[in-house]
């Protein structure tokens, strides 16, 4: 597993840590809520566990190629 602070860029791991208004939310399924970052274009997945940067197959699968 990659560690924390070497998934998505500053910009977006600071949501985490400090409520910044980016990554941006963009959808919700089956628990999970999925978020994109407008800077270094990663998709994070909030869902039980720590939020971790997954890949754009996964957030398709999940919300749907309409909403991505
Ligand atoms: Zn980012």
């Amino acid at each position: 597993m990659i560690p924390f602070r070497e998934q998505g860029c500053d910009y977006c791991r600071e949501k985490w840590i400090y409520r910044s208004d980016q990554p941006g939310f963009i959808g919700e399924a089956d628990g999970s809520r999925f978020y994109r970052c407008a800077l270094c274009r990663s998709y994070w997945e909030l869902g039980f566990d720590y939020p971790s940067v997954v890949d754009r197959q996964r957030v398709l699968a999940m919300l749907g190629t309409g909403r991505v």
